[in-house]
């Protein structure tokens, strides 16, 4: 009796799982796979960490799935290679996944897969995924789809009475070679340990959210900490929509029950707008694939001339700017795997306008450090703060004022970069300021323990912002960012100015 085969993707989950729901309803025997894809581990801007978590994450699923009497498969090689394998043994009547919003490899992939499944004869049938809508008519539209699709049912793990058995190895990254860095507090993998976060977070957690997602230290506590469980899909957009809404609800209709109800109804609103934008996103680079490889505005790019300056990108990357701040941030993304939105804005400014780096060279630095890497969101991200998209505006931050704003005694700078624990508050955030008598008293000898500034700050700044600015200019620059407008552009209504959140929305063309 020919096979469903469900394959897991970025999806790896078993509740609210579309796929899995119409596999057991079918009757048929059922395959769960999870392939690891040799040439996805080959990409510069594929880690092994990322690896390592999704590989986490599908173990906890093989968990959950074979209470729900089904095994998951796993199997390394080529897609289109293993599922012809499992067509030769079992015969596949349908191929049942998410649709996946991935890289420029994953949608060439995916037409692979999908041109085998035509020449097979085998039907290939995809769900929605978070609020991405594929084939959308026009972003006029895309909220009002959105917004249904995240009201729809969620569902539980569905019960498999026949499913295929597997008992094959677990793959190891350490056999095929590939060994992920070790992180700092990396979160517990998988579906249970996201549910559980997301519900810390909206019962506990999240009071604070609104003024503290800013702080590179207190965002760790309370910001939600979901986005690695986005990215590999074991908490869906879907169920954390719904339950924020009903605490929102909850907190309405029970004021009297809880401490401070205006100051948490503010922050999960925040935080559910935050689910917003991942899906909106996302939605960019759904409509134009290969925006990890072409920026949005490629007039602009061009005319910036950012050229690779290999001692500028090695000293960014490796913390060792001479920004205390800026360095500080480098060496907790490096370790840690993740670090706030404000902060990685800022990485990116001062890359893209002090230091004047080409963005496909930071952005796949980037997406290699962030263990919730996501596409979509992090080369649309990329595009915006390094000024490429033309249509939002030049966000330029200076490190140092962010350093006292959120680090004022600069026991986060202390931390992150040791050489400068001994450094009294006063110069904290500007070292060099320092006597060379008290450099000396303090064995913190700047130049030798930890170097100088790499550039002038306020110079650097000013003048990138301003050739920015200028690459702005131009009719074709123009005409792209019409375009780029059109179709990315958010509908919602433009904020103002120096209230409520800071994403950096497009407010004008230029
Ligand atoms: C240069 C740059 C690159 C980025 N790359 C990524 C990436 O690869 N993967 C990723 O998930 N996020 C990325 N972000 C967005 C944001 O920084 C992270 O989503 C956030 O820091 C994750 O922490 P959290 O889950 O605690 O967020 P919370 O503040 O708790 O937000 C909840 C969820 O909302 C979504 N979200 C929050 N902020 C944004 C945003 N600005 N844009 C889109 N979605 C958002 C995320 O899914 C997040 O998990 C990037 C931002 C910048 C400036």
């Amino acid at each position: 009796m020919p096979v469903d085969v469900v394959w897991f993707k970025k999806d790896l989950r078993a509740r609210d799982h579309a796929p899995l729901v119409s596999a057991s309803l079918s009757g048929s025997p059922v395959i769960c796979l999870f392939m690891l894809e040799p040439g996805r581990l080959e990409l510069d801007d594929t880690d092994p960490i990322h690896i390592q978590w999704e590989l986490d994450c599908a173990v906890e699923l093989s968990a959950t799935l074979r209470d729900s009497g089904a095994d998951l498969h796993f199997a390394v090689g080529d897609a289109v290679s293993i599922l012809e394998e499992l067509n030769q043994s079992y015969g596949i009547e349908r191929l049942l996944s998410h649709e996946e919003t991935g890289n420029s490899w994953s949608f060439e992939r995916d037409r692979r897969v999908l041109k085998w499944s035509i020449d097979k004869g085998i039907e290939w049938l995809e769900w929605p995924h978070n609020g991405v809508v594929r084939r959308l008519k026009s972003r006029d539209d895309w909220k009002r789809h959105r917004d249904k699709r995240m009201r729809e049912a969620l569902s539980d793990p569905p019960f498999f009475a026949n499913s295929i058995p597997f008992n094959g190895p677990i793959p190891s990254l350490d056999e095929l070679g590939f060994h992920p860095r070790d992180l700092l507090m990396r979160p517990e993998p998988g579906e249970s340990a996201a549910i559980r976060k997301l519900r810390s977070f909206l019962n506990q957690r999240g009071r604070e959210y609104r003024w503290a997602i800013s702080s590179p230290t207190l965002s760790v506590d309370h910001g939600s900490g979901l986005s690695p469980y986005f990215s590999s899909g074991s908490l869906s957009m879907k169920r954390a929509v719904q339950e924020t809404s009903s605490r929102i609800e909850w907190i309405r209709e029970n004021r009297s029950m809880v401490n401070a109800p205006g100051d948490w109804i503010k922050s999960l609103s925040s935080f559910k707008k935050r689910l917003a934008w991942r899906c909106h996103f996302i939605q960019k680079m759904e409509m134009e694939p290969n925006l990890d490889m072409v920026a949005q505005n490629p007039a602009i790019d061009r005319n910036l001339e950012r050229e690779l300056d290999n001692n500028r990108f090695d000293r960014w990357r490796m913390g060792n700017t001479g920004w205390p701040f800026l360095d500080a941030c480098m060496r907790q993304l490096r370790s840690t795997g993740w670090i706030n939105f404000r902060m990685r804005a800022m990485i990116m400014s001062a890359a893209s306008y002090n230091l004047w780096l080409p963005w496909k060279d930071t952005g796949t630095y980037l997406a290699r450090q962030f263990l919730d890497y996501e596409p979509g969101i992090h080369w649309s991200q990329i595009g915006m703060q390094s000024g490429t998209t033309g249509i939002n505006t030049i966000r330029a931050y200076s490190m140092t004022k962010q350093g006292r704003d959120q680090d004022p005694e600069g026991e986060y700078i202390r931390k992150w970069v040791p050489e400068l624990s001994m450094v009294p508050t006063k110069f904290i955030h500007e070292p060099w300021k320092m006597p060379e008598a008290l450099q000396r008293e303090l064995s913190c000898i700047i130049g030798k323990s930890y170097p100088y500034p790499i550039l002038d700050e306020l110079e650097s700044r000013k003048s990138g912002v301003s050739r920015s600015y200028a690459a702005r200019r131009g009719e074709e620059a123009r005409a792209i960012s019409k375009r780029v407008l059109q179709l990315h552009g958010s509908r919602s209504k433009p904020r103002r100015r120096g209230r409520g959140d800071s994403n950096g929305v497009q407010k004008k063309l230029f």
